[in-house]
């Protein structure tokens, strides 16, 4: 079912461009943009994404992963099919790339109303949009939002951060947090693995700092591609000076996927190098993620050191948080408690 989209123009000759992402991709009439969910019918630009949703689950919100946002939470978690991004090593290829490959988009028929009581009835505390790129159901995630804000739900945005200005703009005050992924610090990556650019997901990290959101940063470390020693010193001190040495960085590790299947699993040393990396940077929490037991998935306090709270998979228990704040010396730990 077709719904009217949002953030676009009409230019000559019956095109149109889309505003939502930064591909800003002028489409000729019955047309589609380069995310698949986007087409231009008659000059109207049109979303095949508001109400088919592909993937519904209550999940953790450490599963996200947002460790600093209502830790031992659960949150209500949704993803259509579609994604504005082509990365080669996609985890999640057959939900993101789907509508590319011209079939149906397919999905379980909702509306923001089905969804906001569906999350109440689970006693969720928020709404996650996720596990495609909730960029490309930006009206379906607006509408909802607003609802659930409404009834004092929490929402929240795992994404690409490949968005336009105008798109950060409209879901201010509306996302309270967000996981955002930095791929790598180079755009010959970003260009030749995933079809997007670098700068802009730089420049939409910042604008969502700066606007409020609580944001954690993800990098999934793929072996000889983005794990080079002065890349990830860049990146660490990217995060740490251009957004702030309280936000957190998550380390994943690499297993072959989608068209990488050449490359082998993330070594240990390579994450605990990443770490290293982010923590000679000032950054004050960095964890290596997808390694269950990894003692680096706990938090420790920036000041005393002593762990705050233990990590197993994306189970979690509280040892020495008290209100936000290490039980052991006082410091205030940053996040949503
Ligand atoms: S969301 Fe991005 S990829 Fe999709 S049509 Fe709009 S500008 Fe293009």
């Amino acid at each position: 079912m077709l719904h009217p989209a949002r953030l676009w123009k009409p230019l000559k000759d019956g095109k149109v461009q889309c505003r939502l992402c930064s591909h800003f991709c002028i489409i000729d009439e019955q047309e589609h943009g380069k995310c698949g969910v986007r087409q231009n019918v008659d000059g109207q630009l049109m979303t095949k994404t508001y109400e088919l949703v592909a993937a519904l689950n209550v999940d953790p919100v450490e599963k996200k992963p947002l460790y600093h946002f209502l830790p031992g939470t659960e949150t209500f978690s949704l993803g259509t099919q579609g994604c504005n991004f082509g990365c080669t090593f996609c985890q999640n290829a057959s939900l993101s790339q789907h509508p590319k490959t011209g079939r149906e988009i397919t999905g379980q028929k909702v509306t923001p109303e089905i969804l906001v009581e569906a999350t109440i009835a689970h006693k969720c505390d928020s709404i996650s949009y996720t596990y495609s790129e909730p960029t490309i159901f930006f009206e379906l995630m607006q509408d909802t939002a607003r609802l659930a804000h409404i009834k004092g739900l929490k929402n929240i945005m795992v994404s690409n951060g490949f968005q336009s200005p105008d798109c950060i703009e409209e879901l201010t005050g509306l996302i309270d947090a967000a996981n955002i992924d930095l791929k790598a610090f180079n755009d010959v990556f970003y260009r030749d693995t995933c079809g997007g650019r670098l700068n802009p997901v730089l420049d939409n990290l910042k604008h969502m700092k700066t606007n409020g959101w609580w944001v954690e940063v993800t990098t999934l470390l793929i072996p000889g591609k983005n794990d080079s020693p002065d890349e990830l010193k860049e990146m660490a001190a990217f995060i740490a000076n251009e957004l702030g040495k309280e936000v957190p960085w998550h380390i994943s590790r690499f297993h072959p996927d989608y068209k990488m299947q050449d490359c082998p699993v993330t070594p240990m040393e390579a994450l605990q190098r990443a770490r290293k990396a982010g923590t000679n940077a000032g950054l004050e929490y960095v964890y290596i993620g997808n390694i269950p037991g990894n003692e680096s998935s706990a938090t420790f306090c920036p000041d005393c050191h002593k762990e705050l709270i233990k990590r197993f998979g994306f189970e979690m228990t509280k040892t020495g948080l008290s209100d936000g704040m290490c039980k052991y010396c006082g410091c205030k730990i940053n996040g949503v408690f």
